[in-house]
């Protein structure tokens, strides 16, 4: 997938937190897109996990208003293939920490109760640990 990213919103202290909080060196991403190729979320994200990077990089906050980041489901695979050694699971984990810490829950409880019901617990509470504060 071919993206134009267009600057949006941007914010210097996103890179500088996101770097932060993930200990990765985000600037290093050579948009390669080896992360992209690998990744078997891809198709169900909004943007590709190279672009996740890109965003991050750029500073543009529109990155956390994707679901990319909350689809990354930290299986590795782009990790272990990145050519600069990038943990983008780190990431991603990172940014959307940035939106926990702001109470910007990507799961409403609330909107969830037939679904709730019928899900298994432990699904439930891994959800509320990834997509809560
Ligand atoms: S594989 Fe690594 S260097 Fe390539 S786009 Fe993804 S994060 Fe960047
Ligand atoms: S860690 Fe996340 S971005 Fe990387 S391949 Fe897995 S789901 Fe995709």
């Amino acid at each position: 997938m071919t993206e134009t990213i267009i600057i949006k919103d941007r914010n210097i202290d996103l890179l500088r937190l996101a770097s932060e909080i993930s200990g990765e060196v985000i600037t290093l991403c050579e948009q390669c897109g080896i992360c992209t190729t690998s990744c078997p979320m891809a198709e169900d994200m909004d943007i590709t996990p190279a672009s996740i990077m890109r965003y991050t990089q750029l500073g543009d906050e529109f990155v956390l208003e994707t679901r990319a980041i909350w689809y990354c489901a930290s299986c590795f695979s782009c990790t272990v293939r990145c050519p600069r050694g990038i943990d983008l699971a780190k990431v991603a984990e990172a940014l959307r920490q940035i939106k926990l810490r702001k109470n910007q829950d990507y799961l409403k409880i609330d909107e969830l109760k037939e679904e709730a019901e019928e899900l298994p617990a432990i699904a439930l509470v891994s959800a509320m640990r990834k997509y809560t504060g």
